[in-house]
């Protein structure tokens, strides 16, 4: 795979992470235990001066995959996105398909148990608030 979709997030002007979605970020256990601040402010306080994450090696599961998301409809997980302004959304739709092959590949298991917990948290805070579109079911590999 050549390049990186989060690129477009270097010159976005509407930086998720300084808006009200950094308020909205769900965290496991051990991500919460690490980021004791994430969810307190608006921008997110681990936002640095120059609109760079300071903990990215450490960011929750949730901030690694906007701005893809998960919902379940039926009893079954399907990818999302969320209309929200973001660059990546509205310019690198053809490149969809081959990150979420590597968030299923990489991510998902890492996290599958806390995938319905994950769910419910989604559903509260934004199903009425944004539109969103299902790009297609969650393989879990
Ligand atoms: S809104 Fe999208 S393009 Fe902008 S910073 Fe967030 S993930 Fe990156
Ligand atoms: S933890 Fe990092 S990626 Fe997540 S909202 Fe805060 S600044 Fe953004």
């Amino acid at each position: 795979m050549t390049g990186n979709l989060w690129d477009r997030c270097l010159t976005c002007d509407y930086l998720c992470c300084a808006g009200y979605l950094s308020k909205s970020i769900f965290t496991t256990p051990q991500e919460k235990k690490n980021l004791p601040l994430i969810n307190t402010k608006s921008p997110c306080a681990y936002l640095d001066g120059e609109g760079l994450c300071s903990v990215h090696p450490l960011r929750p599961f949730d901030c690694r995959l906007f701005p893809f998301d998960l919902i379940k409809e039926e009893g079954k997980f399907y990818w999302v996105i969320w209309d929200v302004k973001c660059r990546i959304v509205e310019e690198e739709r053809s490149r969809f398909n081959d990150y979420l092959d590597e968030h299923e590949t990489r991510l998902i298991p890492k996290i599958k148990q806390y995938l319905e917990e994950f769910n419910e948290w989604e559903d509260a805070e934004y199903k009425g608030k944004f539109k969103y579109e299902i790009i297609r079911e969650l393989v879990i590999r």
